[in-house]
């Protein structure tokens, strides 16, 4: 008898969202990660990756637990 056995590694990307309606543009998230959001000169937060690669995930974690506001999902 034979038996195949395979192995699937599923990649799992990670989604950055971001609550507009409750963000108060304070730019904390952008000093904790600024390959991922900037506060632009007229105090608008921009998400520049919406799917950053894992490497950021210590970063954007680290957005997320700066913001007071709550206002950034990570799925
Ligand atoms: S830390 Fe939160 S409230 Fe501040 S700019 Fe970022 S998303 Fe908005």
């Amino acid at each position: 008898m034979v038996v195949h056995s395979r192995c699937y590694v599923m990649e799992v990307e990670m989604r950055v969202t971001v609550d507009f309606d409750v963000c108060e543009a304070n730019g904390l998230c952008m000093a904790a990660a600024p390959e991922v959001f900037e506060l632009d000169d007229d105090d608008v937060l921009h998400v520049l990756q919406e799917a950053p690669g894992e490497d950021l995930r210590p970063e954007v974690v680290a957005a997320v637990r700066s913001c007071p506001k709550q206002a950034i999902s990570v799925s």
